[in-house]
């Protein structure tokens, strides 16, 4: 359908710095030009809200205050740091980069978006981030909200999980942008803002209250709520799998996951792929090496990751033996210390009401064992 053009796309500059400088919500990384504050603060946020970001970026910051500190962090107690927050590469190739930062670059982060991208970690949306934000660099950091924003101002119906779609507005914002340092921070700042407060997701985008209302073609033809067009993603693979709570003398047996895949180098409850009946879950015991004595309850959990779901069943079992090598049993203390993953949630709550309450009979629907 043919439609009148902005007159330049330049005139949304105006209004948006201004919508911005009086309101925009205060964050504490928008408080700060120190590049390794502000890059830890978008690692966190990639695929995470706000809200959850703020207790975390806080806690880290006051364990790790600067980049050499996060690069001798010992792994256990970065983990534990990062624990609920999801997506645990991202705290691995934080340090990674941290290291290179702080072994080959004498601590000083790089100031340009090449640099930059040149860390673990760091991509393209990052790079222009920090580059701006703690430098003033003239590069458009493009996320989400942008993205959002930029397709229904434009009325652009590109695919925007298409890379090239994504270039194609990362190379039309570029010329648009402030020369002042100090207004390409805000630049930036401000269209990620819009997309996140006004235009929003998932609903109707709150036209009424947007500074870029006169300019916006999606507004004028009725198309943005239609608007980012993303293409579906693959549907997630199911996986199924059987946790096992083993409790012995006020302990709790947990193992390391390995030291790549998903999740890796968390700690984890013994579990095994598939859903085992009682006798298949017992059996399974039995090949590790422990003897269940009372068969307690049977849980069942799910969680999400971006590629694949687990479909979760959970047995809490009284048992005697040590188990492989790999098994680990924790007490209460050593539990709370160690990182483990919001997947085991259902889990974890668990085996801490298991812990606190010294012994599992009393607690528990106790049963006699199916497999004595
Ligand atoms: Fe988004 Fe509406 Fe503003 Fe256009 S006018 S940018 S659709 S909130």
């Amino acid at each position: 359908m043919p439609h009148a053009p902005l007159t330049t796309l330049s005139e949304i500059v105006p209004p948006l710095l201004a919508w911005y400088r009086a309101n925009a919500r205060d964050l504490p990384w928008r408080k700060t030009r120190d590049s390794y504050r502000v890059w830890v603060s978008e690692i966190m946020l990639q695929q995470t809200r706000v809200a959850a970001v703020l207790g975390y970026y806080q806690r880290f910051l006051s364990a790790f205050p600067s980049v050499e500190a996060l690069a001798h962090a010992p792994e256990e107690r970065l983990m534990k740091l990062w624990e609920g927050l999801g997506y645990y590469s991202r705290a691995r190739n934080l340090q990674s980069a941290a290291r290179t930062v702080a072994t080959d670059l004498g601590g000083e982060f790089p100031d340009t978006y090449e640099g930059l991208l040149a860390l673990p970690g760091v991509g393209d949306y990052t790079a222009s981030a920090v580059a701006s934000a703690s430098f003033g660099r003239r590069e458009p950091a493009v996320d989400g909200n942008v993205l959002r924003v930029f397709t229904r101002l434009t009325d652009c119906h590109g695919d925007i999980a298409d890379p090239k779609t994504k270039k194609s507005i990362r190379e039309q914002i570029e010329p648009i942008m402030p020369i002042e340092p100090e207004d390409i921070r805000v630049f930036n700042q401000a269209f990620m803002e819009l997309g996140a407060v006004v235009c929003v997701p998932g609903g109707p985008p709150k036209c009424d209250v947007c500074p870029l209302a006169d300019s916006c073609l999606g507004r004028r033809l009725g198309t943005a709520e239609s608007l980012p067009v993303k293409s579906p993603k693959k549907a997630r693979r199911v996986e199924e799998k059987t946790v096992f709570l083993f409790s012995r003398s006020g302990k709790i047996a947990l193992r390391k996951r390995p030291s790549d895949g998903l999740l890796a180098g968390l700690w984890e409850f013994p579990n095994a792929d598939g859903t085992l009946d009682e006798a298949a879950a017992g059996a399974q015991s039995i090949l590790w090496g422990l003897t269940p004595s009372a068969w307690n309850q049977r849980l069942t959990a799910k969680h999400i990751f971006s590629h694949v779901e687990w479909h979760m069943t959970g047995y809490v079992l009284e048992v005697s033996g040590d188990g492989p090598g790999d098994f680990f049993w924790a007490d209460g203390p050593e539990l709370e210390k160690r990182a483990i993953p919001s997947a085991f949630a259902r889990f974890l709550s668990e085996a801490k009401i298991l812990l606190g309450e010294k012994g599992t009979e009393k607690n528990l629907e106790g049963g006699t064992s199916p497999w004595a």
